[in-house]
């Protein structure tokens, strides 16, 4: 990758050319009826590109090739090392193609440069190398029953994956689903969200020069509609879902109406982040509570969205606090000095505003709480933290999903893990304290999926299973175990007398 602080993006974003067909048996195809859908730039409102708006007859197109395609077995059936070589050369040609990665999901969906460059488009190559690795690294399992009977127990790739995917990481969400999936040998039918779905289409077209087989993956843009005809398909084995509680259940009820796919769920979250007194840096605490609320413009699961600070350091950190959000800025995206980007939708512009409506008459409003830099014509809302609210408040229990945060003053430890775990949600945790004991203790205690000592959502080592338990899901990206969701178990008994 070049250095992005030398590139002129601005300039390179007039000359980008996208193509916003979809991606079907290894071609770029408009959608059946030619429906198309207008992408704006959340940074700006201009109309980026018009995108296939697929609807049925392309989501049974796109799932018939997918099925065919697993049943040939030209990738289930290829050895791990073949797999393993082409899913490197699609690596290696996502890195050659950052910049415009990069690009375009800082178009698409606000992100500054600074983050798509350093975060979002490196993030992703390192999970598919990271897959690509595993995939000639199975071995399976050997049972000497007795003397006369041998078991094995191998597994085998369920067969066609749906993966939908949100908004808020396009590239990130779309690789931790296709990357395990193909690595096991499935076929992939992935359905981006319809604010985002220009990377998506673009690794499409990066695979198949990389030697990925026609029909393997394919890529449907288009509303909810198309995700919710993959989660009722009857030709569908799995699907592997990332994005709200509330769809989440309704991909599950369309799962148990159809034909019993299995179903993975990544969902939303309310995570807390606890600041004990014997906190080992207040200052650098305080960096990474900032960071892990107003980061993204707030806009992630992982999002400490409920700060824990007890009160005996309450008004040092808050202070410190307030200083830190400072340094998040909404700014241009294409800046490559913008610290905070922009909210991704004027639907969910207004959903965010609403809140902070809401928080007014909950809490007590510390900073923060306005749209800014309507004359952009972008979508931009800066810092907001709310203090005190009752523990049953809205802004306390609910995902706000933008940049706004709610802080909680408590005496006790065992009152600050009460607090944390009052929520349907139970993604993430972090706990800030110098003392090893209390933090295995709170390890154990948070109901979370993934807990941070000292840290809040390092979840950057992809040896580290990601997801969340209750209200956040089910199942693990990342780590090994994301393999084991994308193969079936199957129990081979071979009597030998
Ligand atoms: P949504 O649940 O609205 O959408 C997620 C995906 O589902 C999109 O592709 C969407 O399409 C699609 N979809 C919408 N309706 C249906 C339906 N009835 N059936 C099947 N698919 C459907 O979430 P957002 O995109 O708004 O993402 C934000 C949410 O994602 C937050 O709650 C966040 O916490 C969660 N999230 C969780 C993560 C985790 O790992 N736990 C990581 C990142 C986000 P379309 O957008 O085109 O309508």
């Amino acid at each position: 990758m070049s250095s992005a602080i030398e590139r002129d993006w601005r300039a390179l974003a007039q000359s980008l050319r996208i193509d916003g067909r979809a991606f079907i048996d290894g071609k770029r195809v408009d959608a059946h009826d030619g429906a198309v859908f207008a992408d704006v730039s959340p940074a700006d409102s201009r109309v980026l590109a018009h995108v296939s708006a697929c609807s049925e007859r392309d989501v049974q197109l796109a799932i018939a090739v997918a099925r065919r395609c697993f049943d040939s077995g030209v990738w289930a059936d290829a050895s791990g090392r073949e797999r393993k070589a082409v899913l490197q050369r699609w690596a290696q040609l996502v890195r050659e193609s950052a910049d415009e990665l990069a690009l375009l999901e800082t178009l698409d969906v606000g992100k500054p440069i600074a983050d798509t460059t350093a975060i979002d488009v490196p993030g992703t190559i390192y999970c598919l190398e990271w897959f690509a690795e595993l995939a000639d690294k199975r071995v399976d399992e050997l049972v000497q029953i007795d003397k006369t009977q041998l078991g094995y127990v191998t597994r085998e790739p369920v067969g066609v994956v749906a993966a939908i995917v949100p908004w808020n990481f396009p590239l990130q969400m779309a690789m931790w689903k296709i990357a395990p999936a193909l690595a096991a040998g499935n076929s992939v039918v992935l359905k981006p969200s319809e604010k985002s779905p220009l990377t998506a289409l673009r690794i499409a077209d990066l695979a198949r020069a990389a030697g990925l087989p026609d029909g393997v993956l394919n890529v449907l843009p288009g509303d909810g509609a198309v995700g919710q005809m993959l989660a009722l398909h009857e030709d569908v084995d799995c699907v592997a879902f990332t994005g709200s509680t509330a769809v989440g259940k309704r991909v599950m009820e369309c799962a148990a109406r159809s034909n019993l796919k299995r179903v993975w769920l990544e969902l939303g979250g309310k995570s807390p982040f606890i600041v004990m007194p014997d906190c080992p840096d207040i200052g650098h605490a305080a960096r990474s509570a900032a960071a892990a609320i107003f980061y993204n413009a707030g806009q992630i699961c992982t999002a400490a969205s409920r700060l824990l600070i007890h009160t005996d350091i309450y008004d040092v950190f808050m202070q410190a606090m307030v200083d830190e959000a400072r340094r998040f800025v909404p700014g241009d995206p294409l800046d490559i000095g913008t610290t905070m980007g922009a909210i991704v939708d004027e639907q969910h512009l207004r959903r965010v505003l609403g809140y902070i409506d809401v928080g007014r008459t909950e809490a007590r409003l510390r900073c923060g709480g306005r749209r800014v830099r309507e004359s952009s014509g972008g979508l931009f809302i800066e810092p907001t933290i709310f203090e005190r609210p009752a523990a049953t408040a809205r802004i306390a229990r609910e995902e706000i999903f933008g940049p706004v945060l709610t802080v909680f003053p408590f005496d006790h430890f065992d009152e600050a893990i009460a607090l944390a775990n009052s929520s349907d949600y139970g993604l993430g945790a972090s706990v800030w304290t110098s003392n090893l004991r209390l933090a295995h203790e709170a390890s154990r205690r948070l109901r979370a999926g993934m807990v941070w000592v000292n840290g809040h959502d390092d979840s950057g080592d992809m040896n580290m299973p990601f997801g969340g338990i209750a209200q956040s899901g089910n199942g693990r990206d990342n780590s090994v175990h994301a393999l084991e969701k994308y193969t079936e178990l199957k129990s081979t008994l071979l009597r030998l007398g």
